[in-house]
């Protein structure tokens, strides 16, 4: 039996829902805080984390009941792992598998590193908004300031 499948074993299986799997290992509360989650309609959330992985060596599992996810909250995960793939569970049975893909473009989920960029401006705030230039590791550049945010600084606003 392959390590995937032995680790997929010791967490229970969802009757309905989503399955993050191939999460980077040790991000799975980075996730939870991007994806804001759980929240008072999404109670039952499993994760499983450093579990070993054929594929990427450690990894984390989420499983989220009686949600289905869709993909633009999904997307928004790969800055934090970004070979995360996704099952969508229906009657304990895997209804659609996708990889999550990084889109060019994100709003919102981060803050631009530069204090005095306009999206942090007290008195006005703007929603942030960048470009996205390295997607493995991510790396984006705010939109406004055209700060560049490094993979590191992405992941210590969600400690
Ligand atoms: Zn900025």
């Amino acid at each position: 039996m392959s390590d995937d499948k032995k680790s997929e074993l010791k967490i229970k299986a969802i009757e309905n829902g989503t399955v993050i799997d191939h999460i980077t290992a040790n991000k799975s509360l980075h996730i939870l805080k991007i994806l804001e989650l759980p929240n008072d309609e999404t109670k039952n959330v499993t994760i499983a984390m450093n579990v070993s992985s054929s594929e990427i060596g450690r990894k984390d599992i989420l499983k989220i009941e009686n949600r289905e996810l869709d993909s633009s909250e999904l997307n928004q995960i790969a800055l934090i792992a970004p070979k995360a793939t996704i099952n969508i569970i229906r009657d304990f049975k895997p209804v659609k598998k996708d990889k999550i893909i990084l889109p060019n473009e994100i709003k919102s989920i981060i803050k631009c590193t530069n204090s005095k960029c306009i999206t942090n401006n007290i008195n006005e705030p703007i929603t942030p908004k960048f470009k996205v230039i390295t997607k493995n590791p991510p790396q984006v550049r705010c939109h406004y300031c055209e700060k560049l945010i490094k993979t590191e600084d992405i992941e210590k606003q969600f400690e």
